[in-house]
């Protein structure tokens, strides 16, 4: 298949640098073409072709700089784009939570992310209440607000379901998954509107088939991984198989320099390869085939 018929979907997190970004959209434009999340849904549903060179662009966890930093870099190039957002930290003004361990903690976050979900949350909070105040304000500061998050609608960008407050799914039980997608689900129909589009994203990329199960049966349209890697279309709808169909991205930095956006594109990575590999692990798990 033709390298240009595949869907490249960019997930970045936060925007620090804004010069490197806007040459990141500025070759974007040139180059590729940027598409909505309701064309990519769109296409997967077969109701649509997307454009040769289709890239959706899209952002993890709701930070704030996206809103002051992306967001008026996307509005003037009049670019769509996808922010996948977790509620419970909105509302209650919270940290992302491995900010709290680089802050605090000599373990590396990997030693965090490998425990259950449960002893996660208790070693978090411990290490939370022995950071100073200005490092908490500091750290809770770097999630977008929901008047910022209004203002990234209002600008006709979309917004996307991450869990309420970013566990790695497969560390928690059936009825802490269910609570992680549901209410956040339930947050987005009432700031967004029921009518919206369903989009998920797996935090770390960690799938689950009782999550994939559980967003279909709430009628989402996609489920992201974090996989690094392209994809095919219309062959990998092997993946559609599945509902919602599952999707994968490709990793970025907003300061990477232009030259690596564009060989990553491209797939010019030799460890693009194992990636790949990773990755049909994981659709073949989430498909129910060996
Ligand atoms: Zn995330």
């Amino acid at each position: 298949m033709a390298l240009s018929r595949r869907l490249r979907v960019l997930a970045y997190h936060g925007i620090e640098d804004p010069a490197s970004f806007a040459a990141h959209l500025d070759l974007l434009v040139a180059d590729w073409h940027p598409v909505s999340a309701t064309e990519v849904v769109a296409d997967f549903a077969g109701e649509v072709a997307l454009p040769p060179n289709a890239v959706w662009i899209t952002f993890d966890d709701g930070h704030r700089s996206v809103v002051e930093t992306a967001l008026p870099l996307l509005s003037t190039r009049d670019l769509p784009a996808t922010m996948f957002v977790c509620p419970a930290l909105v509302e209650q003004r919270l940290p992302f939570w491995w900010d709290v361990v680089e802050a605090a903690s000599e373990q590396p976050l990997r030693t965090f992310k490998a425990m259950a979900d449960a002893d996660r949350r208790t070693r978090v909070a411990g290490l939370w209440e022995h950071l100073d105040r200005p490092t908490r304000t500091e750290l809770s500061g770097r999630v977008a607000t929901e008047a910022e998050l209004q203002r990234w609608q209002d600008a006709g960008l979309s917004l996307g379901n991450h869990t309420l407050d970013h566990p790695m799914l497969d560390r928690c039980d059936a009825a802490e998954q269910e609570r992680q997608i549901v209410e956040a689900d339930a947050w987005l129909d009432a700031f967004v509107g029921d009518d919206r589009l369903r989009l998920f994203a797996y935090p770390n990329g960690h799938a689950t088939p009782a999550a994939n199960e559980l967003l279909g049966t709430l009628g989402y349209s996609l489920a992201a991984l974090f996989d690094h890697r392209a994809n095919r279309r219309p062959v990998e709808r092997v993946a559609s198989l599945q509902r919602p169909p599952i999707i994968s991205r490709l990793r970025m930095s907003d300061t990477a320099a232009p030259s690596y956006l564009r060989s990553v594109l491209h797939g010019w990575r030799p460890w693009l390869s194992r990636a790949s590999e990773a990755r049909h692990r994981t659709v073949r798990r989430l498909v129910g085939a060996r």
